[in-house]
């Protein structure tokens, strides 16, 4: 299990993600916040893909604001929002169903295959 791990950065407002591939992702911080997959934000999905939101958190400025972030597990990031807001996991796999979702804009400032 030696997956290679993509290169994060933040840059400005958005997260910039570097496959190993050669791909490069760009997430603002708003729409990962909004994508939030935990629990608390989102609930379960059901077998449709709807989230039953009961509560959804209300956001601040804050809530957009990325204090830092970390690996977990070696598969998944973790984010730590100036809100104090922290418990969302984000798989490598779910930032590339957020992409595919087009929460992303992919600029290719590198070379295209
Ligand atoms: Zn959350």
């Amino acid at each position: 299990m030696n997956t290679p791990l993509p290169h994060v950065a933040v840059v400005g407002g958005e997260l910039a993600i570097a496959w190993s591939n050669g791909e490069e992702y760009y997430f603002s911080l708003a729409s990962l916040r909004e994508a939030c997959p935990c629990a608390l934000c989102c609930g379960e999905p059901d077998v449709m893909g709807h989230r039953s939101s009961l509560e959804r958190e209300r956001f601040s400025p804050e809530s957009f604001l990325l204090k830092k972030y970390q690996w977990v597990g070696g598969y998944a990031l973790q984010f730590f929002w100036s809100d104090g807001h922290n418990s969302g996991i984000y798989s490598l796999e779910y930032l590339r169903t957020l992409h595919q979702r087009g929460c992303s804009t992919q600029i290719s400032r590198s070379h295209k295959a």
